[in-house]
């Protein structure tokens, strides 16, 4: 008997028959380096201007494949038995029932961790799910469409990544970001993230925040992009 619920999921497609699923490095916060699976899971309806997946956001017609749950956990299984860490993303993830993919991967023992806008909902299943890493990117300051509607992913994040894209960036980070992590009692860790497209200002403005507020902000990088691994 399969001891998690079978359910379809729209992943990104990398090939013309495969599903995204890479095997590479955590590029970003605090597992930097850790080796990962990650699982791109397809539609996004927050639409950054600076999104380095954009063929993420058509769901269900361009470039994407639908999977089962136990299709995706034979596929990791192939891939790499040994490796037991899954970072969930998109796209952004909780455009889709992801609480149900997260819980058969767990049941199979994964160590899970998923990457979101905060846009979607977030059902109980992912609020009281302990063993779950939330990483949490705010950027409904450079969305028209999509706003953080589940004020409680404040309180549920495990980490937070900011995008520095721009002048803007600065004060809704100082003026929504730290007094809403402040209000729902939350002192996980705060990565500053320079736009990799707009590098030569953003750079300096995320050292001059971190020199600024010590103690508040890491300086965020990609790994990932720096090594030109996925
Ligand atoms: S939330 Fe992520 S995937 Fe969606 S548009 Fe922004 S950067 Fe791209």
């Amino acid at each position: 008997m399969l001891e998690f619920e079978l359910m379809t999921f729209v992943l990104h497609q990398s090939t013309e028959t495969q599903p995204e699923i890479v095997e590479t490095i955590q590029g970003e916060g605090v597992h930097t380096g850790v080796p990962s699976f990650f699982i791109r899971l397809q539609g996004c309806s927050v639409h950054c201007f600076f999104c380095d997946e954009k063929e993420t956001w058509i769901n269900r017609e361009n470039n994407s494949i639908e999977a089962e749950t136990d299709e995706i956990i034979d596929q990791l299984e192939i891939m790499n038995s040994l490796l037991k860490r899954v970072v969930i993303t998109g796209g952004e993830p909780t455009e889709q029932p992801v609480a149900k993919l997260i819980k058969a991967l767990q049941a199979k023992s994964y160590e899970v961790a998923i990457e979101t806008a905060g846009t979607g909902e977030y059902t109980q299943e992912i609020l009281d799910n302990e063993d779950l890493f939330v990483t949490f990117s705010p950027k409904e300051i450079y969305s028209k469409s999509s706003s953080i509607q589940d004020q409680r992913i404040w309180s549920r994040a495990d980490e937070l990544k900011f995008v520095i894209a721009n002048q803007e960036a600065e004060q809704y980070l100082l003026q929504q970001v730290l007094p809403k992590l402040k209000a729902a009692n939350n002192s996980c860790p705060i990565f500053l993230v320079p736009d990799w497209y707009n590098q030569e200002t953003t750079k300096g403005q995320v050292l001059v925040l971190c020199k600024q507020y010590p103690g508040h902000f890491r300086m965020g990088f990609q790994l990932h992009k720096q090594l030109g691994v996925y």
